[in-house]
């Protein structure tokens, strides 16, 4: 079963290479030829001391030396392509998978993002990556230079003695068993190493990102000697990986000259009694000291294999994983949106632990502002992300202007709904490439009126670089308002008939929260909107409350109904207010 399976992944594997056949077929052409002069040097040199030296065949001789000369040229010309081509096979093989693989990526829905995270996502993007197109790269010409060059040597060597050739190629085995075993045990070293390594950096950014807490507690030893442990554990991964090295480069070098002493004692004993000469004496001397490349070439591939076909394996179980909310075949693009929306019946849950929500029915009139309240974890986020289908509900339906929303493409869909929510996210580059993020083919006048209507046009072009300035990791600090109000341009740019607004002034100080307040209040101006705010004072103008508890509806109806009703909203309603100045006084 496992056998089967690997040769499925061998078989895709070597699908990426299809696209690339005559790249690869120049790649082992080249190889080939290096191989064939690498065979032939020690035959010639045998044929020059044996025939044409002690024959006197001086001119014969020099046109040899000669050819000898071109032969290196044109050896050095094919080691130049199999270098650069051969690595540009691998990038471009490279290219190919992490294309497909950030491709597959934007496909996942929102269930693989929460499974994952994004320091994991990364890795396998780059790192498994890289050990894949290594393989990808080397491993083909690998071990087809070391199987010609080993097979051919043993080949032309038994022509010549096949006495001698057992001898030596009882060591080789040995030699190659040995170089395979250590260099397993090198390379686990240098991934304890990169552990080690990966640690020690977690370490280092927890402490120094916690430098103030650090200091506030007068934790610092603390800290040193945590961040000490680590440190000694980096030192000991590395010095067993260099103890490691050293007996592998010893170990192959030391086997390597005790061949060539073996192989000159029996040759030389053979010699002795007279069964062999000069010239096959030479030769396999030649030989001997070929091996060493290809056994390497030999033992890089065996690891090479491992670890590119284990990255290869991760690769492909991200790209196995089928997106479950994708467009149905018949799917159509829902265009000229009132925004009637409508919960029927809906079930789902994120996990089979919990049931989030339960036969819940909702309807939001177009054009209206439905507001929802309710506890902490009571499903309100939940109700937001269900609309765009970044979830597929597990009963019920969701309509939007009475067509379900999985019988219309996810683009057309997600086109139609703008989403402000507390966290912000920028991406990093300018203020304008995040607010034309909402329509990235508006003109200039249609951004800088979304900037306006946010109310953060002035913030930006009080900037020295205006709307140029950079965010980001890289760029200025913006608060959380500022970014909140860049966030409220976009939205206000895709111009969406349904808004969902989520905690989206939650964050900011009450002072922040009411100039928001304004913008959003003009972005919800015309839309059907949904909205959510823990400060009951933001959504008492909604055209309808809606109160959840954990196991459901409530209460729904108008600020003045549900207060008039004196249940659960005018409870709350009255704890929020007491002892406070709402903002209208
Ligand atoms: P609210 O927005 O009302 O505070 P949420 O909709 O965020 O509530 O959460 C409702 C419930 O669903 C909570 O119990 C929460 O733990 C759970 N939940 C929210 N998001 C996820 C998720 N991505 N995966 C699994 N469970 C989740
Ligand atoms: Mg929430």
């Amino acid at each position: 079963m496992k056998k089967q399976n690997d040769k499925k992944i061998l078989k895709r594997f070597i699908s990426y290479y299809k696209p690339h056949k005559k790249l690869f077929a120049l790649d082992m052409a080249c190889a080939f030829m290096i191989a064939m002069i690498d065979l032939a040097f020690p035959m010639i040199s045998r044929h020059l001391i044996e025939k044409l030296l002690p024959n006197q065949m001086y001119n014969t001789f020099f046109i040899f030396i000669l050819a000898l000369v071109v032969m290196y040229v044109i050896r050095g010309v094919f080691e130049f392509i199999v270098n650069y081509w051969g690595h540009i096979l691998g990038v471009r093989i490279e290219y190919d998978m992490r294309s497909d693989l950030f491709l597959h990526l934007q496909k996942l829905p929102f269930k693989f993002y929460d499974k994952n995270r994004t320091g994991q996502i990364m890795s396998r993007v780059v790192n498994d990556l890289f050990e894949i197109t290594e393989l990808a790269h080397h491993g083909p010409e690998d071990i087809f230079l070391s199987t010609i060059m080993l097979v051919g040597s043993f080949l032309v060597l038994i022509t010549i003695d096949w006495r001698l050739t057992l001898v030596l190629y009882v060591v080789v085995v040995v030699l190659v068993w040995f170089a395979i075993t250590q260099r397993k045990k090198l390379s686990l070293g240098f991934k304890e190493v990169k552990k080690k390594t990966a640690s020690i950096n977690a370490t280092l950014e927890n402490s120094i990102s916690g430098v103030r807490v650090a200091k506030a507690f007068a934790n610092e030893a603390y800290e040193v000697e945590k961040f000490r442990a680590g440190n000694n554990a980096f030192r000991g991964s590395k010095k067993y990986a260099y103890k490691r090295m050293g007996i592998f480069m010893g170990g192959m070098h030391f086997m390597i000259y005790i061949l060539n002493v073996i192989v000159i004692a029996v040759g030389g004993y053979f010699i002795m009694v007279d069964q062999m000469s000069y010239g096959d004496l030479l030769a396999f001397i030649l030989y001997t000291n070929t091996f060493l490349q290809p056994i390497r070439r030999l033992t890089n591939f065996v690891q090479q294999f491992e670890s590119g076909m284990t990255g290869f394996e991760r690769f492909l179980e991200i790209m196995d994983i089928e997106p479950d909310i994708k467009d149905s075949d018949n799917a159509i693009e829902i265009t000229n949106v009132t925004g009637n929306i409508e919960f029927k019946n809906v079930s789902f849950s994120y996990t089979d632990e919990e049931q989030v929500l339960t036969n819940l029915n909702v309807f939001i009139k177009e054009g209206e502002t439905l507001a929802l309240v309710g506890p902490s974890g009571g499903g309100k986020t939940t109700i937001c992300q269900l609309i765009p289908r970044f979830y597929e509900i597990d009963e019920g339906d969701i309509t939007i202007d009475n067509i379900s929303i999985k019988d219309v493409t996810l683009s057309s869909l997600r086109r139609n709904i703008g989403v402000v929510q507390q966290d912000v996210f920028l991406f990093s580059g300018t203020i304008r490439d995040n607010i034309l993020y909402g329509r990235i083919n508006a003109s200039e006048e249609e951004m800088i009126e979304a900037a306006k209507k946010a109310e953060i046009h002035d913030f930006i072009i009080s900037l020295p670089k205006g709307y140029d300035t950079e965010v980001g990791d890289r760029g200025i600090r913006l608060s959380g308002g500022q970014k909140q109000r860049i966030s409220i341009a976009r939205v206000f740019l895709k111009n969406p008939p349904i808004l969902i607004l989520d905690e989206a002034t939650s964050a900011l100080d009450n002072e922040t929260e009411i100039k928001i307040q304004k913008a959003l209040e003009k972005l919800a101006k015309g839309r059907t909107t949904l909205v959510i705010a823990h400060r009951l004072s933001t959504i008492k103008n909604a055209d309808k409350i809606v109160v959840m508890s954990d196991e459901g509806i409530k209460e729904e109806g108008s600020h003045e109904v549900l207060l008039e009703k004196g249940g659960i909203y005018s409870k709350l309603y009255k704890a929020q207010f007491k002892g406070y100045i709402p903002d209208e006084v």
